[in-house]
């Protein structure tokens, strides 16, 4: 067999993803190998396949308990032997599996990377043949990463202990160079064969909404999903808990995560959502790393995340099975005032104090740019792809600005007061000050540091009174983006431009694109929303024969097909076997297994 076919007869795809390929034949031709793609990329296969390949049993290194008894479960459906080692085991289960390890009854081990450490787990290592040791979640090795994990630093003693060096490939969805750079060093990789894939998930809507009332913007989105799987991220625990159970009290079936619960209710929740009893997940950034549910078809924001990397990785758990997903983030002023107190009021943990002030400037440059992503108007997608520094399309068509209607508001007027105030501020101190000076001084504020620099006898003090500090601010943005201000990056004060002469002494005019918020919701909705392409119903019938069997076998239902293996089943319509085999997604032991059944439930379909 080679990998076309292992591809093809275990997974059901037609081909491999950009990326893939390289990184397999790396790893089947005993090198190291560094994966980076982003989540939903496709990186499990990349291990999967080679270990179906290799002679020996594969080893995985996975953080994540509960993430390896689900892929485990998927691998044994796919016909895949595999098992897994953690915690989670009982004495006799965990004699079991190495038994199992000694008979070479599998092909892949999931080991959590405290495991590699126990006596008796490197004594028997040391028996098998491992051609190939993947590592997922690599970032947790590095300690600029969100997921730092102590353990993770022990493999490299790990695969110098075993009699053979095997063939390394580490895995991520973290971008940073400092990241890559950790991985490498610190898993001691060996000139890896390194596969970079783009970013950017087509399938994924962005938008960006700003609410009058969240509460009320959060049930209305729920509540045109129902039906749906989903994520509500929020910043705090307590908003976690309140939130939970107001959607409860509108009949909206959702569980919480967090880490104040007991490890039992989270195991519970986890559960519940996982299968789907509770398909909608209220939790706060606690809840993450190794959810590997395929079918989460949106991710709402409650709050503004503290950073696009974290952004970027909480919006990409939906949509996984490569079927349309919505990432809607609910901003509003008050989350910046929330992330900055939450920056001021850590400790820095035991970090030396200018370590720890460093620390804090990283923070507020990430705070700037998810700040950044929230009042832009531009494409959307183009913001968060320009950020990892990828290129891209001007405009994706498949984002909330890019879909939004804007009208253009002339700000001529309010711009001169703000670049009179600059000025004027400027010259009555002899040096510049920062945005928020300025913006206490057109608002005609009684600060203490207004007054004792004598800003409130500058002529633009209080020209701006009655408009809200988050407005200002906005213009204020916007007239940096385009060139009429400009921040002093060490100081972090601001100029006026050359530029802005035309605007202050010649008649020039400055508009700011505004989104039509207030627009019905409903008819944006048919191109944002996750709808199934099936329009006559075939793909209910198949998903409820999926979900008698998911019930029957006691597995979440995406573990028996994913939503786009069920949509590209709807459109084909399978007539016999052989043809169920072309579906996107079948392999030939799941064919072996469910294809009859769900042969039947189509001529039934056909036949109503
Ligand atoms: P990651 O670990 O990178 O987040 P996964 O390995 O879980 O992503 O894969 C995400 C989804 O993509 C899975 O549903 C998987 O079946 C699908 N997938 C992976 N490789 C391919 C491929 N070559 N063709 C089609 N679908 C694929
Ligand atoms: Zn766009």
């Amino acid at each position: 067999m080679d990998k076309q076919e292992v591809l093809r007869r275990y997974f059901g795809h037609g081909e491999f993803r950009e990326g893939q390929e390289t990184l397999i034949d790396a790893l089947l031709a005993g090198r190291d190998a560094l994966g980076i793609m982003p989540t939903g990329g496709g990186k499990s296969l990349c291990y999967q396949v080679p270990a179906l390949l290799l002679p020996g049993v594969t080893l995985v290194i996975s953080p994540l308990i509960s993430l390896m008894k689900d892929q485990v479960m998927a691998l044994e459906k796919a016909g895949v032997p595999a098992a897994f080692l953690n915690s989670s085991l009982s004495a006799m289960e965990w004699r079991a599996v190495y038994d199992g390890l000694r008979q070479g009854a599998y092909r892949l081990l999931y080991v959590a990377p405290e495991r590699l450490e126990a006596e008796n787990f490197s004594a028997l290592a040391k028996e098998l043949t491992i051609p190939l040791v993947a590592v997922d979640e690599a970032h947790c090795i590095s300690q600029w990463g969100q997921d730092f994990r102590p353990s993770y630093r022990r493999i490299a003693d790990f695969l110098s202990s075993l009699p053979r060096r095997p063939a390394v490939g580490a895995f991520t969805a973290t971008a940073t160079d400092l990241v890559q750079r950790d991985i490498v060093a610190l898993l001691g990789l060996r000139d890896p064969v390194r596969a970079v894939t783009g970013f950017d998930r087509p399938n994924l809507f962005f938008d960006v909404r700003q609410p009058r009332n969240k509460g009320t913007a959060l049930l209305e989105l729920l509540r045109q999903r129902e039906g749906r799987s989903g994520i509500v991220y929020c910043a705090t625990r307590a908003t976690v808990e309140r939130l939970c159970e107001a959607l409860r009290e509108h009949d909206i079936p959702a569980t919480r995560y967090h880490a104040g619960l007991s490890e039992e209710e989270r195991r519970q929740n986890q559960e519940d959502f996982q299968f789907d009893r509770c398909p909608v997940m209220v939790a706060t950034n606690a809840f993450g790393m190794g959810i590997d549910k395929s079918n989460v078809s949106f991710v709402l924001h409650y709050n503004m995340p503290k950073s696009v990397e974290a952004y970027y990785q909480e919006a990409g758990r939906a949509g996984r099975d490569g079927e349309k997903a919505d990432c809607i983030l609910l901003y509003s002023a008050a989350d910046v005032a929330t992330a900055r107190f939450l920056i001021e009021s850590s400790s820095g943990g035991d970090l030396p104090p200018e370590k720890a002030e460093e620390v804090r400037r990283q923070d507020y440059r990430r705070l700037s740019a998810i700040t950044g992503y929230c009042r832009s108007t531009r494409c959307l997608r183009g913001e968060l792809l320009d950020y990892f520094g990828q290129a891209h399309a001007e405009r994706c068509g498949n984002c909330g600005n890019c879909l939004g209607d804007f009208r253009w508001e002339d700000i001529t007027r309010e711009a001169q007061m703000i670049l009179s105030c600059v000025l004027r501020v400027r010259e009555k101190l002899g040096f510049s000050v920062g945005k928020t000076l300025i913006v206490r001084t057109l608002r005609g504020s009684r600060d203490a540091r207004v007054l004792q620099l004598g800003l409130d006898r500058v002529s633009t003090y209080g020209l701006l009174a009655k408009v809200p500090a988050a407005q200002i601010r906005t213009w204020m943005d916007h007239l940096e983006l385009e060139g009429y201000l400009r921040v002093d990056g060490t100081h972090d004060t601001l100029e006026v431009t050359g530029k802005a002469r035309g605007i202050l002494f010649q008649g020039e005019t400055v508009s700011l694109p505004v989104r039509a918020d207030r627009q019905p919701e409903r008819s944006r909705r048919r191109k944002a929303a996750a709808i199934p392409p099936a329009e006559d119903g075939l793909y209910d019938a198949l998903r409820s024969e999926r979900m008698r069997i998911a019930q029957a076998e006691g597995v979440p239902a995406y573990v028996v097909f994913s939503n786009a293996a069920l949509a590209d089943m709807a459109a084909r319509r399978p007539r016999s076997l052989a043809e169920f085999l072309e579906v996107s997604g079948v392999g030939e032991v799941k064919a072996q297994r469910y294809g009859e059944a769900f042969l039947q439930a189509i001529r039934a379909f056909e036949e109503r």
